[in-house]
């Protein structure tokens, strides 16, 4: 996608987005190329509220609407980068929030397919991609556990959102050589997984280290209850 972004941003605003991925991403373990140059583009200060905006490019997970975060830019940076995808890819993604991980996505995918449980940020989300010209996005409201079956198969599936298992109905959405990418354990802390599904079905997991991930609620997720995870 060509687009001019200039006219989100200010001067300082730039700065302070090259300032992130310099020191954040190329600065830690970030090295697909794609990765970095959504980062470099996307705006995120246009996916926070006004009062956080002055915060956006910092080192950390931010409060959004509906008591949700949008995850530390890092956090981003590294679970797009384990998806390795390609430009012809169909991408699911389980806990939209504030759009931010689904616009990163979508300039490095053919479609991205977004679902989250908020009514309120599915409908910022869609705004924001609409300002900001996205026309490979679909958002859906409703259960992400249960993953969307009429558009699969996905060559990679992200959920943003820390679940007790890893959902059935996902796996099952996963192409032959998809990649899913998902927090599996406690509210409190979980395991950053990346699980392939191999030419003869088989599950390849690797541990990608700790993170703490609001909780997935749903389905085949955690039962609503109140939460203090972080990204
Ligand atoms: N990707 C988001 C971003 O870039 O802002 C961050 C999302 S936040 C860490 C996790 C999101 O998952 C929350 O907005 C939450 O409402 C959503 N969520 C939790 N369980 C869900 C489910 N079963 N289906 C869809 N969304 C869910």
């Amino acid at each position: 996608m060509t687009k001019d972004y200039s006219r989100f941003d200010s001067k300082e605003r730039l700065a302070e987005r090259e300032w992130m991925v310099q020191t954040q991403l190329i600065g830690r373990d970030i090295t697909d190329e794609a990765v970095i140059n959504s980062m470099q583009i996307v705006p995120r200060h246009k996916y926070v509220m006004e009062d956080k905006q002055e915060y956006a490019y910092y080192d950390t997970a931010l409060e959004i609407e509906a008591g949700q975060t949008i995850s530390q830019p890092y956090i981003v940076a590294l679970m797009a980068q384990v998806l390795e995808l390609k430009a012809s890819d169909n991408v699911l993604e389980i806990g939209t929030g504030s759009g931010y991980s689904a616009a990163i996505l979508s300039r490095m995918a053919a479609h991205v397919y977004t679902i989250e449980r908020h009514d309120i940020l599915a409908q910022f989300a869609k705004d924001r991609f609409q300002n900001q010209g996205y026309k490979n996005i679909e958002v859906l409201v409703g259960d992400g556990t249960l993953g969307w079956a009429e558009k699969a198969p996905f060559d990679a599936i992200l959920v943003t959102a820390g679940g007790p298992v890893i959902p059935d109905s996902l796996i099952n959405q996963l192409a032959i050589g998809g990649r899913l990418v998902i927090p599996v354990g406690d509210k409190g802390e979980q395991k950053l997984l990346r699980v392939k599904k191999t030419e003869t079905r088989q599950l390849i997991e690797e541990n990608l280290g700790s993170v703490r991930f609001v909780p997935l609620i749903g389905t085949n997720g955690w039962s609503e209850l109140n939460n203090t995870s972080i990204q």
